[in-house]
């Protein structure tokens, strides 16, 4: 049995137009001879009746969601159950018997971390027994169930997850992400006008901007067919393009020829962050060992973090900042805080031992007359934290820097480097 997985995300299938152009994806891919697995994600975005922050702000208030994580999961699940069950009806219209099944009815048994959970193991009988009798088979996304039953749903964003986990589990030749852009591009393309999408980028690549902010596919997704070298396909649903390959770097170099001597391939960011400095008091040398000691037991996360003899510096979420501050002064510390800030990061596998990418955006940045308040760099990543009301300009700065507005799919030519 050649089996594709496709998921479709919320803004896919909260309009019977939209709905119309998953049931044609899934007709190509039966007429190419595959058995299609559907994972579907609630329908819409925030204000939309059935998407997964509206049913959250049913119980948010002044105070944020008090809804304990269990009965969060419980309300959470409905999104995608009436995505799938609109969905089921639709497939019956166009003359193709769907079957819906649950997370837990698909076989995904997770851990017992409500809101968050991790997939522990998936049984895919009940998916292919139900492949057998009918068209398509209909997976909620997002949700699974512990082994004592208990629904639980896999993190925002999830039914990415849930996508790339069956695919591994049922040993998909390829999971399709349908999504609204038409693929992984240079750049959010909210954010930069002239980003383009990429023809082929490697598991590293894309699970480096998914941790970086890139929304486009969640990361813990691409860690899982990354395992199994299951190929990706980021797709637009509202066309037939091919959209982005996730693949790896052996096959992305065999196939992929406008990739070679490519510095970097996207630029990523993430806000609301603030940056905590923690001066060393004089003569005090286990600053960072008091300080990440109480972030910790505080359950605040910490990232970005550099630490020296004269103190440590790192960043928080903005709206922790306050608490890990206090924290901070209850210790006897002074630290100082530079809230609203952003991390903008430029990725690629290309950058590994290729001199002058730091020089290239420390130009870029000193053009725009923007400070650099700290700077990291690994093997694929350079990460520079900037001031929020300057991200977006960083952004832009930096993909034009690196020519990013001019690859293209079909374009052969490296297009790093050059200035004009
Ligand atoms: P879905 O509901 O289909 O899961 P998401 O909103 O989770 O969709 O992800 C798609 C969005 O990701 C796009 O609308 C785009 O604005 C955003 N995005 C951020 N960075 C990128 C990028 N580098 N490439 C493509 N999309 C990106
Ligand atoms: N509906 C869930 C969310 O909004 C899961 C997803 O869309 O992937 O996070
Ligand atoms: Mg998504």
């Amino acid at each position: 049995m050649r089996i594709l997985v496709q998921k479709f995300g919320g803004t896919s299938v909260n309009a019977p137009e939209k709905r119309a152009r998953v049931i044609h994806h899934v007709r190509r891919a039966m007429e190419e001879g595959y058995r299609v697995v559907v994972v579907v994600s609630a329908m819409g975005r925030r204000g939309e009746p059935y998407a997964t922050d509206t049913l959250l702000d049913l119980v948010r208030d002044e105070e944020g969601v008090l809804l304990p994580p269990r009965e969060r999961d419980l309300l959470m699940h409905c999104g995608e159950i009436i995505a799938g069950a609109v969905l089921v009806a639709d497939f019956a219209r166009a003359g193709l018997k769907a079957r819906l099944l649950t997370g837990g009815q698909a076989g995904i048994v997770t851990d017992n971390e409500h809101t968050n959970a991790h997939i522990v193991s998936i049984n895919p009988k009940r998916i292919r027994d139900e492949l057998e009798k009918c068209d398509v088979v209909i997976v909620t996304g997002f949700q699974g169930q512990t082994a004592e039953g208990e629904i639980t749903t896999l993190g925002r964003g999830g039914s990415d997850t849930t996508a790339t986990a069956l695919g591994v589990a049922l040993r998909a030749e390829y999971v399709d992400i349908f999504t609204d852009v038409d693929g992984v591009m240079t750049a959010d393309p909210r954010i930069v006008e002239d980003a383009r999408p990429l023809s082929t980028v490697t598991f590293y690549e894309v699970c480096n901007m998914a941790y970086q902010g890139a929304k486009v596919i969640h990361p813990r997704a691409v860690e899982i067919a990354m395992q199994t070298n299951t190929p990706i396909r980021i797709r637009s649903t509202f066309s037939d393009d091919p959209g982005t390959l996730v693949t790896s770097v052996a096959e992305k170099n065999r196939i992929a020829t406008e990739f070679r001597d490519r510095p970097i391939t996207g630029i990523a960011y993430v806000a609301n962050i603030t940056q905590i400095k923690v001066p060393a008091p004089e003569g005090e040398y286990d600053v960072h060992l008091k300080v990440f000691k109480a972030m910790a037991e505080h359950h605040i996360s910490v990232d970005f973090i550099n630490v020296n003899p004269t103190g440590v510096v790192y960043t928080v979420a903005d709206e922790e900042a306050e608490r890990a501050a206090a924290i901070l002064r209850e210790m006897g510390f002074s630290p100082q805080l530079v809230p609203h800030c952003a991390k903008v990061s430029a990725i690629g596998a290309g950058m590994a031992g290729v001199p002058g990418v730091m020089a290239m955006i420390t130009e870029a940045l000193t053009e725009e007359d923007i400070p650099i308040l700290q700077s990291a760099d690994s093997h694929t990543t350079i990460w520079v934290l900037v001031r929020q009301e300057d991200m977006v300009r960083a952004v832009r700065a930096l993909h034009r820097k690196f020519n990013l507005h001019k690859i293209g799919a079909q374009e052969a030519e490296a297009a790093c480097c050059s200035d004009d």
